[in-house]
């Protein structure tokens, strides 16, 4: 007769993920388009953060930003024009265990998205939010954004746009209860990299606004400091953006930046002299609704069902 197996079951292999894990279909961005170094930077953050795909949710709106999700090996919600946030903060909401980043751009974010994107600040609920601006509408072909500057063409202002634009810093940092607020550019993948790095990272809703390049609409816009990087201005601090001193060094024009003084921070996002970058504010202590929403979780059925019955008792008459 032969002996009984009982010990059978084997743990699994360890696994370790490639880059090849995490890239989805091929990216049919415009050659030169800013979204495929975002796209560059996201799928090696999470290569070496080693974040199981299966673990991983990346949620947009619409626009050309907002295909990100497709060409991600992940789970991805393609959502409605501005509703990546109500998404992004139900998904958290049940499931505080997964890694979500929220893709947005200028068209979806700060104009349909405008409410949305308040008050998931203010909620600060765990997400790592990018906002890809290239201050035009792309995919539906060139029309004024709310980030357009004044006097630049479009096709729906094509004698050039005269209302001012809205600077995204300095609403996201005039947002009650805000957690962290950063930018940086396309151009810079090392200085891209560990600013959507530090965002993951955060503890709270991370808004991080990245100048992007559309080469196909507004190759000009980001043209001066692209070719001259003393034109951005690195916010620098111990407790700042974690970068090498090879990459802190490409940056001639630096100033001493504490992220914990918001109206510093304020100042610095209102600047229109030069294009600030780095950490501009964090507050590791605002209060995170997604701790209370996700209150329970953790319940069987059972007691879920006594807790709904007990509530119901309080309304017996
Ligand atoms: Fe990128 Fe602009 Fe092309 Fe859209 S239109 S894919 S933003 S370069």
């Amino acid at each position: 007769m032969s002996a009984v197996i009982t010990d059978w079951e084997t743990a699994p292999e360890p696994r370790v993920c490639t880059l090849e894990d995490y890239r989805g279909a091929e990216a049919r961005w415009c050659p030169g388009c800013g979204d495929h170094a975002v796209l560059n930077a996201v799928q090696r953050l999470a290569r070496d953060k080693q974040l199981p795909p299966e673990k991983t949710v990346v949620v947009s709106g619409i626009g050309c930003s907002s295909r990100f999700p497709h060409y991600m090996a992940t789970y991805g919600f393609h959502g409605l024009h501005g509703r990546a946030f109500p998404v992004a903060c139900g998904v958290r909401s049940r499931r505080p265990d997964l890694n979500i980043f929220v893709v947005t751009g200028d068209g979806d974010c700060c104009a349909i998205g405008t409410a949305h994107w308040i008050h998931a600040i203010r909620y600060n609920m765990k997400l790592a939010i990018l906002l890809l601006d290239n201050n035009i509408y792309g995919l539906t072909k060139s029309q004024t954004s709310p980030t357009t500057r004044l006097g630049e063409r479009s096709s729906t202002h094509p004698q050039g746009s005269f209302v001012a634009p809205l600077n995204p810093l300095s609403v996201t940092l005039g947002i009650a209860n805000v957690s962290f607020v950063a930018q940086t550019v396309d151009w810079n993948p090392p200085h891209l990299y560990a600013t959507i790095r530090a965002a993951h990272e955060h503890d709270g809703a991370a808004f991080v606004r990245v100048l992007q390049r559309c080469p196909h609409f507004t190759s000009h816009v980001f043209q001066e400091p692209q070719r001259d990087f003393g034109r951005l201005l690195l916010a620098d601090h111990p407790d700042g953006i974690p970068i090498d001193p090879a990459v802190r060094s490409l940056f001639p024009n630096r100033i001493h930046h504490d992220p914990r003084d918001l109206p510093s921070a304020r100042e610095l996002a209102a600047r229109d002299d030069v294009y600030p970058i780095g950490l501009l504010y964090r507050n590791r202590d605002a209060l995170r609704y997604d701790q209370a929403t996700s209150r329970g979780l953790g319940k069987t059925p059972a007691e879920k069902l006594a807790a709904v019955e007990e509530t119901l008792e309080r309304f017996t008459i």
